[in-house]
């Protein structure tokens, strides 16, 4: 018998119907001769509202509780799925990530799991039942429960699907797969039949939410085969797999648009060696995540270097930033939150060149000034003027030609 995981989001089970629909689709699945593990995230806006909650008595709560308070969203999903499960006739049990051994760091907010214990789930399938496990969660080896970063349910179903050697890894979601360019911003995007494990790793990373950058990762280095589908209907959705030859024939796969991070700026650094170690030593001793980074020689000894961190540290990074700053005897410290990224993927661009002028051809036909630009070999992003992120992502998708056919 095999044993296929599969993943249902917040939308998916947003409220009692939609659970209702996936318990039939799950009775579906195990009828159909299969082991099925469930792995649930919480109940539509549920995460957002208990962050919404905590930010009403602080802008910046204690992580810890922040991970005892969004650990509840999804054992409400759970037991709910379970009960249903249970009332079409079928065995289902439900559990915690820290009940199953899932294991993290200590690194709460976005913990990395470590291990995966599988012996009460293996039990539990060897006893006929449904196994539904919480996402997004873990704890850790001092038994404090973690969260995994948002959209972190992914996560826990590719690691269960590769610690339980699964066939494959379903995400049902509420589109019908990975598309050419988010389909709430590019009505006309199309839908990707199989994309490799690099592509949507990038796309993930980039902006593009439909996948959890990390749960890729994770597939990538087991070979985890994962389809995502749609929950509300039938359909092959797309595949995500191992690079192939065929693949690198297409040469942009994908546009994202990322409008969570933030430019900071530190003007009139001393230009010597041993100032961007300093100030990034610092930035990394605080955990804080650094993304584009931007230095420029100037014909005075002074230089400016511009960085993006995530809007949602920035609160933490400034006061670093401004220390450091002072320490190394540069100039003032700005930050800008009113930015957007916008980046094209494709494996085909290693051996394809030209792309990034027909990039700029297409921000510049929209009068979209260029902030900061990165490549990597198969990326290349442009931070511009926040607000102008739309009809970016409209024009490079339609540059690139791939809309619906
Ligand atoms: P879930 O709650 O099921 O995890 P998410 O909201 O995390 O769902 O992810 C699905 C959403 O991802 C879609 O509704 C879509 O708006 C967004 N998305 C962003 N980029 C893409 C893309 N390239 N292809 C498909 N969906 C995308
Ligand atoms: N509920 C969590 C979130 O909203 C995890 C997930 O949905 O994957 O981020
Ligand atoms: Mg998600």
């Amino acid at each position: 018998m095999s044993l296929i995981v599969q993943k249902y989001g917040g939308s998916s089970v947003a409220n009692v119907e939609r659970i209702q629909r996936v318990a039939r689709r799950i009775v579906k699945t195990k009828k159909a001769g299969h082991d099925v593990v469930v792995v649930v995230s919480a109940l539509g806006d549920t995460t957002d509202d208990l962050i919404e909650l905590a930010h009403q008595i602080t802008k910046n709560p204690n992580e810890r509780e922040m991970d005892m308070l969004l650990s509840t969203g999804e054992q409400v999903s759970v037991s709910l799925l379970a009960i249903a499960i249970q009332h079409l006739g079928m065995k289902a049990i439900s559990f915690t990530g820290p009940q199953v051994g899932i294991i993290t760091d200590r690194f709460h907010t976005k913990a990395r799991i470590l291990d995966v214990n599988t012996d009460r789930i293996q039990k539990a399938l060897g006893e006929g039942q449904v196994v539904i496990v919480a996402g997004f969660q873990g704890k850790t080896v001092a038994e404090e429960i973690t969260t995994l970063g948002r959209g972190g349910s992914d996560l826990t179903a590719v690691a269960l699907a590769k610690s339980l050697s699964a066939k494959h890894c379903e995400i049902y979601t509420d589109v019908d797969g990975i598309f050419t360019a988010d389909p709430r911003l590019v009505p006309d995007a199309r839908k990707i039949d199989v994309i490799s494990y690099d592509e949507i790793l990038e796309l993930a990373a980039l902006g593009a939410k439909v996948m959890h950058s990390r749960s890729v990762e994770v597939g990538k280095k087991f070979d985890v085969p994962i389809y995502v589908r749609n929950s509300a209907h039938e359909g092959e959705g797309t595949l995500i797999t191992k690079e192939t030859k065929k693949m690198e024939d297409i040469v942009v796969s994908g546009v994202a648009l990322m409008e969570d991070e933030a430019k900071v700026t530190i003007f009139d650094v001393p230009d010597k060696p041993g100032v961007a170690s300093k100030i990034f030593a610092r930035l990394a001793d605080a955990n804080i995540n650094i993304d584009m980074i931007i230095q420029n020689k100037t014909q005075t000894k002074k230089t400016d270097i511009s960085f993006t961190v995530f809007k949602n540290e920035l609160g933490r990074a400034m006061p670093v930033v401004n220390k450091v700053a002072k320490s190394i005897g540069a100039g003032e410290v700005t930050c800008d939150e009113n930015i957007s990224k916008i980046s094209v993927v494709g494996v085909g661009m290693r051996s394809h060149s030209g792309i990034a002028s027909r990039m700029f051809k297409a921000l510049a036909r929209k009068k979209i000034n260029i902030e900061m630009i990165s490549t990597s070999e198969i990326k290349i992003s442009c931070v511009i003027e926040g607000g102008k992120g739309k009809q970016a992502i409209r024009e490079i998708h339609k540059e690139f030609g791939l809309s619906k056919k």
